[in-house]
């Protein structure tokens, strides 16, 4: 049976391209669900040239006409949903009510952005000069090139361009190879809502083929990456070297505390939630539990319970809680990841492998928790991005504090308490960009401001208004009036 053809999105039109990149199904490798383009460098030149052309017209175009086409192309999204999220349980492995809910989000982040047309802009200083007024006004950059992952591979884009195009900025969207069809949806919602020629463009390739033409283009103004530490620091470096504006959302290894006074159900049913949703593929996903010794066995019974529940599956059926990672090469990673923690004395709870059988030949890994954990273990330190949690014992609230800052990354943390003391000083004390109280690491709302401390993120925060940060620049402008005479 002939695969069917994606086209991508350059200069308003849709394209192919002589050679082509297979997007595989993680639940069944067997049966690869479509193929896009694999553009050449002289092809990504060209886009980028679209994005350049587009952007003085973009930046003239009045913001209720931007926001006019975003509640369009939301629209489309939600019209689209059971198309769309069925793409992305194709490609991702997701399980359907995960990718509805994405899409549904990635509507929410336009409709948001496109209010912001109303809301108040730049502002008004004083200036100790007579008769000379002075204002601060934000412009945008130019073109920006985001670059996103696979995991969330609709909601990232939208998380990015969102903002980047009401703004007033162009955009190169570069999405991960394993998930394009995804974004490729939200481009097209934008295309059809009536974002004019080279406003929004995608670039599928590989990147070893047009790296250089993807992040050497003299007219990129900003970056935006969403994705691994490894590929974060490179691009870092290379772009620093350059000045050219960088966002980096990378890795994480969230922590959630269950301190003795906590309700113990809450927080189990909260480490499953953010723990195995998505099958762990998420930045924001618990990995490392930490629990007052003094409850630890009661919540890792709690937790295995419920896991217990769970349904590995493919996406697609109704009756899967938790489908596939995304690919074979990331399963293998993850399995690597278990192997070395039980050599270096984990002790496995349940899960532990893959599954054989019917979801043999699917990318599946079994929800995992791992005890006995201690802070030299690799488990313990490195990201896993699967079905895997951690269990560390610790005595009381400072050991819980110092164990979860004792990390590189500073994504995401939570705390089960009821002592108010204890929630504020894990608040005050904690190095992470995002601190949950009784309720999942996961889950920030568009206009909740998100980003990681440390080696988890960069100095911008993504959504809300704090995005818009990143996507213009402040302009000072002083006007002398000239005097009145007579
Ligand atoms: P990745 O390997 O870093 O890839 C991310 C994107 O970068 C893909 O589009 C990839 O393209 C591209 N890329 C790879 N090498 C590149 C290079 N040399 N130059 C330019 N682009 C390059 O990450 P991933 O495996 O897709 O995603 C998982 C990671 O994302 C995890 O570490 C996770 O924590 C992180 N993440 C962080 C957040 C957050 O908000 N903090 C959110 C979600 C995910 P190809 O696919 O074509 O290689």
């Amino acid at each position: 049976m002939a695969i069917r053809t994606v086209e991508t999105l350059s200069a308003g039109r849709w394209i192919g391209s002589a050679q082509w990149i297979e997007v595989g199904n993680p639940a069944d490798v067997r049966t690869p669900v479509a193929r896009v383009p694999a553009l050449t460098a002289a092809e990504t030149t060209e886009v980028y040239a679209a994005a350049a052309a587009a952007a003085p017209g973009w930046r003239r175009t009045s913001p209720f006409r931007r926001a006019d086409i975003f509640r369009a192309a939301a629209g489309l999204l939600r019209e689209r949903l059971p198309e769309i999220a069925a793409d992305v349980v194709a490609e991702n492995g997701k399980t359907t009510p995960e990718a509805r809910g994405e899409v549904a989000k990635a509507a929410d982040f336009l409709d948001y952005y496109a209010g912001l047309a109303r809301e108040p802009y730049g502002s008004l200083l004083h200036d100790a000069r007579p008769d000379t007024v002075t204002h601060v006004q934000r412009e945008p950059l130019g073109v920006v090139l985001a670059i996103t992952p696979w995991n969330d591979p609709l909601l990232t884009p939208a998380r990015k361009l969102a903002p980047a195009l009401m703004s007033g900025n162009t955009v190169v969207l570069k999405p991960a190879s394993e998930t394009p069809l995804s974004a490729l949806h939200f481009a097209r919602a934008l295309h059809d809502a009536g974002a004019p020629s080279g406003v929004i463009n995608v670039v599928t390739g590989r990147v070893s083929e047009i790296g250089d033409a993807l992040l050497g283009d003299e007219r990129i103004a900003a970056v935006t990456f969403t994705g691994s530490n490894e590929v974060g620091e490179q691009l870092r470096a290379t772009l620093a070297h350059r000045n050219v504006r960088f966002q980096g959302e990378l890795g994480g290894k969230n922590a959630t505390v269950v301190l003795a006074d906590a309700d113990l159900g809450a927080a189990a049913t909260s480490i499953v939630a953010a723990g195995f949703a998505q099958a762990g593929e998420r930045c924001t996903a618990t990995s490392r539990v930490i629990v007052d010794r003094a409850v630890h066995d009661d919540v890792v019974k709690l937790v295995t319970e419920q896991l217990g529940l769970l349904r590995l599956g493919d996406g697609r059926e109704d009756a899967t809680t938790m489908g596939p990672l995304v690919s074979a090469g990331h399963r293998d990673s993850v399995l690597e990841h278990l192997r070395t923690a039980r050599d270096q004395g984990a002790t496995v709870v349940t899960g532990g492998g893959a599954p054989g059988g019917a979801l043999g030949n699917g990318c599946f890994v079994e929800p995992t928790v791992l005890t006995d954990v201690t802070p030299d273990m690799d488990i313990w330190r490195q990201e896993v991005f699967g079905p895997v949690v951690a269990v560390c014992a610790v005595n009381g609230l400072d050991e819980a504090i110092a164990a979860v800052n004792d990390s590189d990354f500073g994504l995401a943390a939570a705390v089960f308490t009821s002592d108010l003391t204890a929630t504020y000083r894990f608040m005050d004390e904690v190095d992470c960009g995002q601190i949950a109280v009784n309720t999942t690491t996961s889950g920030w709302d568009v206009h909740h401001p998100f980003g990681g401390f440390r080696d988890s993120g960069s100095a911008f925060k993504e959504q809300g208004t704090e995005a818009l940060h990143f996507y213009t620049r402040v302009k000072t402008v002083a006007v002398h009036l000239i005097p009145r005479h007579g």
